[in-house]
This record gives structure tokens, C-alpha cells and sequence, in this order.
């Protein structure tokens, strides 16, 4: 079975639209801000395809672009007159920055409340005590396929290749917070396919084409290939896909796979965002 992440992300699209109309009944219209340093053409990119979600649904969108020769003073500066605007309740920094950009002071001063990445260390300390909050999209959006394909988390064995903060590590939380069963390897892995042969959820994400062949995954697993790679002129994932169709149960296709549920997840966070940032303001009245 292919798992259409571009069909489940339109579900998510129409839930989030619903929730868009239920917000704007009280006034408050959901503002997402994306913050572009430099002119890499991938982050335009991506940038383009979150923007247009967000058309998609009714959600506000405004994209800041810095120059590339952009400080960090001017970074921070940018990103705390995000936070002090009322009508924008999550705040996007595209990685990777330009040299010389540290990613990490930049993130910390995004208000958590509006960090809809998840990458705030205050939300990723959350996630790992079992309190998910904001969360990072990627993994989310696996979870939420997971769950929309009926498929148990709870007992689990789970596998996942890459420990990058974006994906490996949020993911390998939130599999445990379901008490999976979590194998975590990366490029020190002595013998990748001796884990990955135990997987019944396989999620790889290394950004290697063509890692993880056919004789590497068990009869049966669930197949979640992240890997976005450019080999001339298509686009692949780290997964040998021809090779592991017909052994896995389930798997996700590059392009249309866990981009598209990645992008729908932003959207569902930002109106997440925008609804608790409302219910504190109506607190406070
Ligand atoms: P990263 O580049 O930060 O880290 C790569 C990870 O893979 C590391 O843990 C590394 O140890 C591991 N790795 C590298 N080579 C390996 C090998 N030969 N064997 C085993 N492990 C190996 O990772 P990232 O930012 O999580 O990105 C990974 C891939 O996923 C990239 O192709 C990226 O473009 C893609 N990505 C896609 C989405 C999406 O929405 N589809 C989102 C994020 C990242």
C-alpha cells in the first residue's frame, strides 16, 4: 500500500479550515510569519509551498526576507518584533541560515508559544517529559499518518534512521510518550541493516539516496522515507522504493509522501497556536 501523505495532508487542509471559519467567528484571523535569510533557492521553495498551504486554508501569511549579509543582531531584532504582534501567532525561522548565522540563539528567541516549528527548547523539553505542546512538523505528521492508517504504536518496534533535533530526536520522544519500542541509528550505526531488519515501523531520515534497500526491511513494516535528495534531475528519497514496495506493508513516496503531511502540520499548529494564544487573552479579560 502506497500511504498517500498528499491525500491525508487534504484532510488535515479541511480541518484546519473548519477550524480557520471557528476562529474567525471570534474575531481573530490565524497569522503565520516565515522568516528567509539569504536567497537559497530550496528554502524559497519550501517557502513558496507554505505559503500557499496557508492561501489554502485562510490562514494569514507573511514572509520576511533578510539579507543574506543579514546579523544576528538584525536576526533577533526581526524575530522579537514578531513576537510583540498580536496578529501573528507562529513564527517560522527556514534552516539552514547562511554561514556565520547561528540557528540556535535565533531560536530561543522566538516566543515558545508561537514557535509552530517545535524547536524552542522550552517545547522540546516538554515533548521529552511526555507533554507535547508545539512540536516539530516532521515527526508529527508520521504520528498522525500512523494513527489515520490504524496502526498500533503502543508495543511497537520502531526504527529510525538519522538522530538530527528536526527529525530522529523529536520522533524517537514522541514514538516513546506512545510506548514504542525506539531504536535510534545514524551514520555511527555499525550494523544499519541488523536494526533496521527489526522494524516494524521504519522511519529514515538521512538524506542518503538509496540507503535502505530491499533485503534491509522486514515483510510487513511500515515504511516512512523523509529523505529529500536531488539526483539529477528527480527527486529521491533514502529509500530504494522499487525495491522495498513489495516487501514492506506500507510506504510513503517521495515527492508526496511526508513533505506534503510536514507542510499540513505547520498549518494545523499555527491555528493550534492561534487558539491558545486566544484563550489566554480571554483569560486575562
Ligand atoms: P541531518 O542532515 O541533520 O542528519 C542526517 C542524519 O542521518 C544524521 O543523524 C546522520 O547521522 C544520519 N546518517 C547520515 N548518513 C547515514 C548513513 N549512511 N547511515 C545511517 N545514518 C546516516 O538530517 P535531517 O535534517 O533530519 O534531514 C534528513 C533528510 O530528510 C534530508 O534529506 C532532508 O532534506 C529530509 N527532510 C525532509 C523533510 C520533509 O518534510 N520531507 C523534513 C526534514 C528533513
Amino acid at each position: 500500500m502506497l500511504i498517500e501523505g498528499k491525500l491525508l495532508a487534504l484532510d488535515v487542509e479541511a480541518e484546519t479550515r473548519k477550524k480557520v471559519e471557528r476562529l474567525a467567528e471570534q474575531g481573530v484571523l490565524p497569522g503565520l510569519a516565515t522568516v528567509l535569510v539569504g536567497e537559497n533557492p530550496a528554502s524559497q521553495m519550501y517557502i513558496r509551498l507554505k505559503h500557499s498551504a496557508c492561501e489554502r486554508v485562510g490562514i494569514h501569511s507573511e514572509n520576511v526576507v533578510l539579507a543574506e549579509n543579514t546579523t544576528e543582531e538584525q536576526l533577533i531584532g526581526k524575530i522579537l518584533e514578531l513576537n510583540a504582534r498580536p496578529d501573528i501567532h507562529g513564527i517560522l525561522l527556514q534552516l539552514p541560515l547562511p554561514k556565520g548565522l547561528s540557528p540556535k540563539k535565533a531560536m530561543m528567541t522566538i516566543k515558545p508559544e508561537k514557535d509552530v516549528d517545535g524547536f524552542h527548547p522550552e517545547n522540546m523539553g516538554s515533548l521529552l517529559l511526555g507533554a507535547e505542546r508545539l512540536v516539530p512538523c516532521t515527526p508529527l505528521g508520521i504520528i498522525y499518518a500512523l494513527e489515520r492508517l490504524g496502526k498500533k504504536l503502543e508495543g511497537a518496534e520502531v526504527v529510525i534512521v538519522g538522530h538530527s533535533n528536526v527529525v530522529g530526536k523529536p520522533l524517537a520522544a514522541m514514538m516513546l510518550n506512545r510506548n514504542a519500542t525506539v531504536q535510534v541509528c545514524h551514520v555511527f550505526t555499525k550494523d544499519l541493516a541488523k536494526h533496521t531488519r527489526d522494524a516494524e515501523i521504519l522511519v529514515v531520515a538521512a538524506g542518503v539516496p538509496g540507503l535502505i534497500k530491499g533485503d534491509m526491511v522486514k515483510p510487513g513494516a511500515f515504511v516512512f522515507d523523509v529523505g529529500i535528495n536531488r539526483v539529477g534531475n528527480k527527486t529521491v528519497g533514502d529509500v530504494d522504493f522499487e525495491a522495498v514496495k513489495d516487501v514492506a506493508a506500507a510506504i510513503t513516496p517521495v515527492p508526496g509522501g511526508v513533505g506534503p503531511l510536514t507542510v499540513s502540520m505547520l498549518l494545523r499548529q499555527t491555528v493550534q497556536a492561534a487558539e491558545s494564544q486566544q484563550r489566554k487573552l480571554e483569560k486575562r479579560d
